[in-house]
């Protein structure tokens, strides 16, 4: 199949030729005819299956199509929010604007981002100003929809994505807020990771009759990442990875530890050995943060060591390898994790190191994931038979999940599964 046959117009198959891409993704194939159609769509796709532009680009060519149907475009009227995208974290919203200003090049429409943890009055002024397509994060949203600066009650299209992502963050609440003030004449599209339990009741909120559209088996890590296990006794994790960066001479390595110290104390480690790391992860600013995912997407940066929220939407083309420091605790974390690496059609190695402490983690990833990953024990780091298991220490704290938005954090960390998990 190819994009011309999608029923894309003009301008958005002109932009599209200019990303370079070839054929539509699985998850765009199914889905961009959907939306056309007008229908609300809940789509299984995880990161890096082009999901992006699966729901970006059929939204686009449904605002031209309305466009012409209204005549809203003649008499140069004020701009207004004409589709609102919802995304967990910051990164993710930077990164679907980008994709927004990168499709919707040839067609007259303004978009901007919103999120919390940078100063709001720019973000004001750029309301005011007017745009047709807003991303943004629920906690700065609402913040600005109370404060009037923005309006939502003619938006056409909601996109919530990562919608899994929301909920484990306790956007719930946010979410129901949000979509008070949309009207009910709306078309939503709806993207998760997977189809649970708490996605379809959501689902059933906010959505009519919605088509569902799913790329790969429920839970399944994508065939193309080869997954493999290094057994090593915990004090030894830190010098194994030191090895492996340094011998496999690697240059661009996503790795994840379960907490923001332990993010920290590694980057120290791998510092000191010569190898240029920086971390990201919910204490950082978002300076901070943007300054070293810049430096690793252009390869001054050789590590990036991130928890799982800040590390979530991250975008990096041809991410060769990421390794999972420790596991984490969530199962379905792994294969967010992993999905990081071997996007769209390319090819990803993931590699964990597990301690004895980690075994039941392991377990537990395996079968979600319905399949064993293959063990190899590096020369040197073999597992001290004579250790036993200790419980994992989640790094404690009652900081915020590290999404970071600014307001009353608390009451979003309602969810019971969230509850569980290791704040990172
Ligand atoms: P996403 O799942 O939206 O995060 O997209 C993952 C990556 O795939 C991004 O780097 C996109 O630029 C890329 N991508 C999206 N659609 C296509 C396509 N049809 N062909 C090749 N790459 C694509």
């Amino acid at each position: 199949m190819l994009f011309t046959s999608l029923g894309l117009s003009d301008p958005i198959l002109k932009a599209i030729e200019e990303t370079g891409y070839i054929k539509p993704t699985p998850i765009q194939a199914k889905a961009i005819p959907l939306v056309l159609e007008g229908k609300d769509v809940l789509a299984a796709a995880q990161t890096g299956t082009g999901k992006t532009a699966g729901f970006t680009l059929p939204l686009l060519e449904r605002m031209v199509q309305n466009h012409k149907e209204t005549g809203t475009h003649k008499g140069k009227p004020k701009r207004h929010v004409r589709a609102l995208i919802l995304t967990p974290t910051r990164e993710l919203a930077a990164q679907i604007l980008e994709n927004v200003e990168m499709y919707a090049k040839y067609l007259p429409y303004k978009s901007t981002v919103v999120f919390g943890g940078v100063n709001i009055n720019r973000q004001i002024n750029t309301l005011k100003q007017g745009v047709e397509i807003l991303v943004a994060t629920p906690g700065r949203l609402l913040d600005l929809a109370s404060q009037k600066h923005v309006d939502l009650s003619r938006v056409e299209v909601l996109v919530l994505d990562e919608a899994d992502r929301m909920l484990d963050m306790g956007f719930i609440h946010d979410m129901k807020k949000v979509v008070k003030l949309i009207p009910k004449k709306r078309q939503t599209l709806l993207f998760s990771a997977t189809f649970s339990k708490e996605i379809k009741a959501l689902a059933s909120g906010f959505q009519t009759n919605p088509s569902l559209v799913e790329v790969a088996a429920q839970n399944k890590t994508a065939d193309r990442i080869a997954q493999l296990v290094h057994p090593v006794d915990k004090k030894k994790k830190k010098d194994l990875l030191v090895k492996l960066i340094k011998e496999g001479n690697w240059k661009q390595v996503l790795v994840f530890t379960r907490t923001k110290h332990g993010a920290n104390k590694l980057c120290e480690h791998l510092e000191q050995h010569g190898i240029h790391s920086a971390a990201i992860h919910g204490n950082k600013s978002q300076g901070a943060r943007t300054k070293a995912l810049a430096g690793f997407k252009e390869n001054s940066i050789r590590v990036l060591v991130a928890t799982d929220i800040a590390a979530r939407g991250i975008d990096i083309d041809m991410l060769p390898h990421v390794v999972n420091f420790e596991l984490p605790n969530v199962p379905e974390d792994y294969v967010h994790r992993i999905g990081r690496t071997g996007r769209a059609g390319r090819e990803g190695i993931a590699l964990s190191l597990v301690c004895v402490d980690e075994n039941d983690y392991l377990r537990g990833i395996e079968r979600l994931i319905a399949q064993k990953i293959p063990k190899e024990v590096v020369v040197g780091f073999e597992v001290d038979p004579s250790i036993q298991a200790e419980p994992i220490n989640q790094g404690g704290g009652r900081g915020r999940r590290g999404g970071g938005q600014s307001r009353n954090s608390s009451s979003r960390n309602s969810n019971s599964r969230n509850r569980s998990r290791s704040r990172s």
